[in-house]
């Protein structure tokens, strides 16, 4: 499990010291070509020589002066390179070149095929992501969704809506397919979504699957894994993942488990009973053998922040226990979902046309109302932090940026009241930012050695149609907001520590091999930053903006930003 591990020495420097000597012999350098004893005249060794930068390994150990050799897709020198070997040559003397970075925990499977270049996500530096959190998958989709929203099982953060023509696909295979097909700026990895396998054998029921529905879905997942999922993600807030039990998880993740998969889980509870829920988590890890990830680990609402360092002590205890179980999370104090959230599992059971049915019930709609102004006191602990972020009517666009106490106030009604009628306006689909954590167990999560980075956003851009949504920062700046105000304002963590957590960290915990390190042989995806500038520039406010710092990063070798600058290229992979 990912330990720390000395950086790789740089290999290939006798190699490139006697290229060099010969060149130098030949006078031919500056000609950026060598003329061999053969008579033959070679081409430049490398299709991209990065120069001059300080090489952080992605391990954690201390950044070294190196230059780069790059060959296709791949890093194929690292030491000592002539520039004249280089077809192209990066000058990035007094910069830092990295591993690219890997989100573990990425909403993009609504919007990559809708936002392809994935500019928030490659703008920050992120070069691969893995999506399907939060128990909801983009694939498989039933035999009659085709063209639904993958989104309904688990409501994203972020969502500002799906492409209204998006190709047609049903396993994940065939969904890797469109992508390729498309073409997309970053690298891509699929989790399946336990609530989406449950919904396609059992709607949004609250019972137990049958015994015939449970193989179904092992059968998804079987077949997913077999298709090159890398693991199955529970949303268990969410419908219908709240109405699973335990012991049909645990069938799944040991399927996982036999396939060396990952089980990625946003837990039963993140506040009141938080600990109960990380415990649940753990007993999964514990009873299947999978690698288990706790997804955005946090304690939300004031009542519960005590409840924090005991949740980071539990999963240390696991893992003496041998459980291999690790947590992510993202530099913000803010969460963001969907506003059914605070609903009860009883009134949900049946799904959102269920729900609405007994809100139009006097009786229950009291009963509803008692409870989820209990579970607001809870979490986030008050109506005015929780802001409205993006809504699907243009009759309701101007609640977007305002708190539930200012909508209510200015309709003349109780706050509560205020987040009834919004669900039942927009059917069901209100996203909200939830100001509901503490500064310092932000901090204490994201120093925490067993704690990754993932940013739980999701790939957008900035034209016109994103901006009518106000979106949680963390899509666009999550990673430099780590490097600058955590790294260098903060200093929780040195920069080596900081971009392990963003690199060889989730690679590991994923089971990608080829990337999440500076090595050879390693794929070229790489973020050349600047330590002293790097940051975020995405606020609450105005959240659909670049950082700063971020030069250049390379997808597979091609350049997909350049001089802070999207080149539009879209060399990204299913991974
Ligand atoms: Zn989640």
């Amino acid at each position: 499990m990912p330990e720390p591990v000395s950086p790789r020495p740089p290999l290939p420097r006798r190699e490139a010291l006697a290229r060099r000597e010969f060149l130098a012999r030949t006078g031919t350098a500056a000609l950026g070509m060598a003329f061999l004893p053969s008579g033959i005249w070679a081409r430049p060794s490398f299709d991209l020589v990065i120069r001059g930068g300080m090489v952080m390994g992605g391990t954690g150990g201390p950044p070294f002066r190196a230059d780069l050799g790059i060959v296709g897709d791949t890093i194929a020198a690292l030491g000592d390179i002539d520039p004249a070997q280089g077809s192209r040559v990066l000058d990035v003397a007094g910069l830092m070149v990295s591993p690219g970075f890997i989100d573990i925990h990425s909403h993009s499977d609504g919007s990559i095929l809708r936002y392809p270049t994935a500019d928030s996500r490659v703008m920050q530096g992120v070069t691969t992501e893995i999506t399907g959190n939060c128990g909801g998958s983009a694939a498989p989709r039933g035999p009659e969704e085709t063209g639904a929203d993958p989104e309904i099982a688990a409501p994203p953060a972020d969502a500002i809506g799906v492409s209204e023509t998006r190709p047609v696909w049903s396993d994940v295979a065939s969904y890797f397919r469109v992508l390729e097909e498309e073409g997309i700026s970053v690298n891509h990895a699929l989790l399946l979504g336990q609530g989406t396998l449950r919904e396609i054998v059992a709607g949004s029921q609250d019972r137990p699957l049958t015994p015939g529905e449970m193989a179904a879905v092992l059968r998804m997942v079987e077949e997913g894994m077999d298709q090159g999922a890398v693991g199955i993600s529970t949303g268990l807030e969410y419908v219908p993942g709240r109405f699973t039990p335990t012991e049909e998880i645990v069938a799944m993740a040991r399927a996982v488990a036999r396939r060396g998969g990952l089980y990625a889980t946003h837990i039963r509870n993140e506040e009141s009973m938080l600990l109960e829920a990380v415990d649940e988590a753990i007993r999964i890890g514990r009873e299947t053998g999978a690698r288990v990830q706790i997804a955005h680990l946090k304690a939300a609402g004031m009542p519960n922040w005590g409840k924090q360092v005991a949740a980071l002590d539990l999963i240390v205890g696991a893992r003496t226990a041998g459980v291999d179980v690790l947590a992510d999370a993202y530099p913000y104090t803010a969460y963001s979902t969907g506003l059914t959230i605070f609903m009860p599992a009883w009134a949900m059971a049946g799904g959102w046309e269920a729900l609405a049915r007994r809100l139009d019930d006097p009786g229950q709609r009291a009963r509803i109302r008692a409870e989820l102004l209990q579970r607001v006191l809870l979490d986030p602990g008050a109506f005015h932090l929780i802001v409205i972020s993006s809504v699907r009517t243009d009759e309701n666009r101007p609640v977007v940026g305002l708190n539930l106490e200012e909508i209510a106030e200015v309709r003349g009604e109780e706050p509560v009241d205020a987040l009834l009628r919004l669900l039942m306006e927009e059917g069901g689909s209100v996203s909200f930012i939830g100001h509901g954590m503490s500064p310092e167990n932000v901090e204490v999560v994201l120093a925490h050695p067993l704690v990754m980075i993932g940013s739980d956003g999701s790939s957008m851009a900035p034209p016109t149609e994103a901006a009518r949504s106000r979106p949680h920062p963390r899509s666009y700046g999550t990673f430099p907001r780590v490097l600058g105000h955590y790294t260098r304002e903060r200093q929780l963590f040195d920069l080596p520590t900081a971009v392990r957590k963003m690199t060889s960290m989730p690679a590991d915990q994923v089971g990608i091999r080829d990337r999440g390190r500076v090595a050879r042989g390693m794929k070229a995806d790489l973020v050349v930053f600047d330590a002293a500038t790097v940051r975020d520039e995405a606020t609450f406010d105005d959240p659909h903006r670049f950082p700063i710092g971020i030069l250049h990063v390379l997808v597979n070798g091609a350049p997909v930003v350049e001089g802070g600058i999207h080149t539009g290229r879209r060399p990204g992979r299913v991974v």
